[in-house]
């Protein structure tokens, strides 16, 4: 006997349906889900591989005190226990949580409410922040609302998609192929590529354009010109629906012409895109990590929407700019609030009406007053004693985080450290003071959202090993250990729906995060709860697809705002170190490798971390194919990772992936490399974007 259970792939923000087949001898195989709504029955090679990842080597079983196996009790109690001393001793803002986007909206929640309305700070922050933070520092300075306003199928009807900063191909594979398979049928469409690497998505583009590093500001202001002077400026719209439009062309004409040569790009590659640009009317652009992940993120997301708030290009069939989201539940976590700048259901920390609602809703006992601190600052409050006690679920900052041996070293030095975690042995967790086992992938319950607001369901379908349990339920214990009521949930669909209730709380429209159709929602209608996409409003039939068609942003006018930009892109190289830096993802692995590195399959792909660079640089530095390389960069550090010479990569400029760590022969903690330098709005790292030299090892 099979017995089929439908569940969502733990992976990339594009969320696929997956079905997992289990027989009675308990052997698994996936497949994709063809009803679901975000991959119709496509799957990825990580997605398809997802049943050769469920071995149990390595996995956390029991909680571990002091490298010691010991029982929940115990270690529940005493993270209670050190977490009360700590706030009592020096402040709630002694302490912090860091998160991550593979945890479930439902983990999530509770993190968030532990700690911004019970334990009194906002220090609670995620791995997201390293993802997509740039976007939402954009949305709401454009919309007044953290809201991606089209969906999946918009890219399947527009006649041109760009795609800014984004290795689509294998970054987010299934999207990618929906929109391969929509070209093909109308081979009209065009899609244009902008990215410094010629990737495979490259290889769909109509036009690539190799942008230098940061030249996006430049670009789309020069776009937004030049769309005036084609004369495809939607006028209606701009002025019923937005403001700041003269101010926004006023800045892009001071930012001039000087700065589009800093875009590296000909006077003809960029007409040729503007022209595009200016005469295709169903317009989506894409973008994701190459966006956000630099110093000018937030900048570079305004720059794009800018133009499509120009052209009235928003909210329509075919229409929009769109966020690609990295994780497979950054969206949820943004929705429960679940960063140090947000409150909860995407309300604002900021705003003493909102605070006092959620207070009130949470019956919460010490609402957190201010944001909190952002990953970055996160860590480097623990590296100067600031915060004295840590709980790292999910994540790997020891690898992940930039300025990842001080991260390491802050670490080592934090009085009281706690990560939850499925395995045993990262990086992060031999760090741990205290290791709580966390149930994964098919094993949990609960649901995710994807980068088009769809949330669906993860089922499990394995029992976890050993004693781990879910993340919801180790925050849920400890915060009941602390004395806190409201935590005494017993199913993640008892949080699902006073997450769903919270979002229609006195929403009268006045906020677009609504989920209260389901508030209240029972168990079995938790278990079956098809994918949907938000909002779905309480007493609500008709649902709403697409955001900003007709205005109605969430500013207090309900008017989007143009940004003023005249972000220069920033020069970060010198005579010592004249090479540019690009991290990033590979098709077949995914973060530290933690899951995708079980598999023999998804290995082979790429199986030891490299550095790509131009033959030209290559020859310069008497770099052979194959040799290893060292790469050391102006922060400190140095990896060594092998030479893969190829004209995909521009001279001046490198690409080592993100995955590998460890002291293997290349030994590859490429954050290591990477200096600590973040966007000023969103906090998000520059990861794109480090002076690096390199030398023949
Ligand atoms: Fe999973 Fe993303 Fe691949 Fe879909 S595209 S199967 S969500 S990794």
């Amino acid at each position: 006997m099979t017995h089929e259970v439908k569940t969502t792939c733990p992976y990339c923000g594009v969320g696929c349906g997956v079905i997992a087949r289990v027989t009675d001898a308990g052997d698994v195989s996936v497949s994709g889900d063809p009803d679901h709504p975000a991959n119709f029955g496509r799957l990825c090679s990580k997605g398809s591989a997802l049943a050769e990842t469920l071995g149990l080597e390595g996995r956390a079983l029991d909680p571990i005190v002091q490298g010691k196996t010991t029982t929940w009790d115990e270690a529940l109690d005493l993270v209670a226990g050190r977490f009360q001393e700590t706030i009592a001793e020096y402040g709630p803002d002694s302490v912090a949580f860091y998160l991550s986007g593979q945890l479930l909206t439902e983990d999530y929640y509770v993190a968030n409410k532990l700690m911004k309305g019970f334990i009194g700070s906002a220090n609670i922050d995620t791995n997201s922040r390293l993802c997509m933070a740039s976007s939402v520092a954009g949305h709401r300075r454009a919309f007044g609302s953290d809201t991606v306003p089209g969906t999946y199928e918009d890219l399947e009807l527009a006649d041109l998609v760009v795609l800014v900063g984004s290795n689509m191909g294998w970054c987010h594979p299934v999207l990618y192929q929906r929109l391969a398979a929509a070209k093909a049928k109308r081979p009209g469409m065009k899609v244009v590529v902008i990215d410094p690497r010629r990737t495979a998505t490259s290889d769909l583009a109509d036009l690539h354009l190799s942008i230098a590093p940061d030249g996006d500001v430049a670009l789309f202001n020069e776009l937004l010109l030049s769309l005036m002077e084609q004369r495809k400026l939607d006028e209606g719209y701009i002025l019923g629906n937005t403001e700041g439009f003269e101010e926004a062309v006023a800045a892009a004409r001071r930012m001039g012409l000087a700065h589009a040569a800093a875009t590296g790009l000909s006077h003809e590659e960029r007409q040729a895109f503007f022209r595009l640009f200016g005469q295709t009317e169903k317009v989506v652009t894409c973008y994701s990590q190459g966006v956000n992940q630099s110093s000018i993120g937030t900048d570079k997301v305004n720059a794009i929407i800018n133009c499509h708030l120009a052209t009235g290009r928003i909210g329509r069939p075919g229409m929009g700019p769109f966020s690609l989201t990295g994780q497979p539940n950054a969206m949820g976590g943004r929705e429960v609030g679940g960063l140090a700048n947000m409150l909860a259901a995407h309300m604002v920390i900021e705003n003493p009406t909102h605070r006092e609602r959620v207070k009130r809703f949470w019956n919460a006992p010490a609402m957190a007053e201010k944001p909190g601190l952002k990953a970055v600052d996160m860590f480097e409050a623990v590296a100067d004693g600031r915060i004295k006690a840590l709980w790292i679920m999910s994540t790997n900052p020891v690898v992940s985080m930039p300025d990842a041996d001080r991260v390491k070293a802050a670490i080592e030095a934090c009085p009281f450290v706690v990560v939850s975690d499925m395995q045993a042995d990262t990086d992060t967790a031999r760090l741990a003071h205290v290791l709580l086992p966390a149930s994964g992938w098919g094993e949990k319950s609960g649901t995710v959202t994807n980068s088009e607001r769809r949330i669906s369901r993860q089922r499990p379908f394995l029992t976890p090993p050993g004693t781990a349990r879910p993340d919801w339920w180790h925050m849920a214990q400890v915060a009941q250990r602390m004395g806190f009521s409201g935590f005494d949930y017993t199913s993640p669909a008892e949080i699902f729906a006073e997450h769903a209730a919270l979002s229609g709380f006195e929403n009268d429209g006045e906020r677009d995060f609504d989920i209260s159709a389901h508030a209240g929602i029972d168990q079995a209608d938790y278990e079956a709860l098809s994918p949907f996409q938000w909002p779905q409003r309480h007493g609500q039939s008709r649902t709403t697809t697409r955001f900003f068609a007709k205005g109605s942003f969430y500013h207090a006018d309900r008017k989007a705002r143009f940004i003023a930009l005249e972000t220069a892109p920033p020069c970060r190289t010198d005579k010592a170190f004249p090479l540019v830096l690009n991290t990033g993802r590979v098709r077949d692995h995914w973060h530290t490798m933690t899951r995708t590195g079980k598999s023999a399959r998804l290995s082979a792909h790429l199986a030891e971390p490299f550095v790509e660079i131009h033959p030209r640089d290559a020859a310069g530095l008497g770099i052979a194919e194959a040799d290893l390389v060292q790469v050391e960069s102006a922060h400190g550090g140095a990896v060594i990772v092998r030479a893969l010479l190829t004209d995909r990569q521009k001279p001046g400029r490198l690409f080592i992936p993100m995955h590998w760590t460890g002291e293997t022969a290349a030994r590859a903690r490429i954050d290591s490399l990477v200096p600590a330098v973040t966007d000023a709005l969103s906090g998000q790292p520059a990861l794109k974007h480090v002076p690096v030299k390199a030398r023949r090892y």
